[in-house]
């Protein structure tokens, strides 16, 4: 019987983490692994215990960053490197796995805390508008290897 891989196991449930964000301008999940273990989880939305998004500003949606982005946010990516920094857990080495490509600075983050590898469902460039993936960028130019989840399937 086909079992399903790790790759397709870990970008499910960062889909799934993603279902679970409050914010209304983006649902972004991720999965940070090494060595096939999840060493930690996250999904977008302002520090626990100050808002939820669509609680709070329902309609009108959250206040705006000059991205036109949520302004109160942390990124999926963030959140998921806190949880595991928080908790004394190493993520040098890790395979993160992402429903959006990183962002900018969460490339930033993503390079500095030495996770090896980035896995992304979606493109961020793609869902903004924009003419590059410029955290895609930045990663790739300094080493860290990117892999679009697509481009993993049909391999
Ligand atoms: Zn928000
Ligand atoms: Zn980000």
């Amino acid at each position: 019987m086909n079992k399903p891989s790790f790759d397709v196991i870990f970008m499910e449930l960062a889909q799934n983490l993603a279902l679970r964000s409050h914010c209304t301008r983006a649902q972004v999940g991720c999965v940070l692994t090494k060595d096939t273990r999840i060493i930690s989880i996250g999904y977008n939305g302002p520090p626990a215990g100050t808002h939820n998004c669509d609680d709070e500003f329902g309609e009108e949606g959250c206040p705006r960053d000059s991205k036109g982005s949520c302004s109160l946010a942390l990124h999926a990516e963030q959140n998921a490197i806190l949880y595991a920094s928080k908790n004394g857990v190493s993520v040098e080495g890790s395979t993160i796995y992402v429903t959006l490509s990183p962002c900018i600075s969460c490339a930033r983050i993503i390079y500095s805390m030495k996770i090896k590898k980035v896995i992304f469902l979606n493109s961020y460039a793609a869902y903004k508008g924009l003419a590059s993936d410029e955290g895609v960028d930045f990663l790739r130019k300094f080493g860290v290897e990117v892999v679009a989840y697509a481009d993993l399937q049909s391999s």
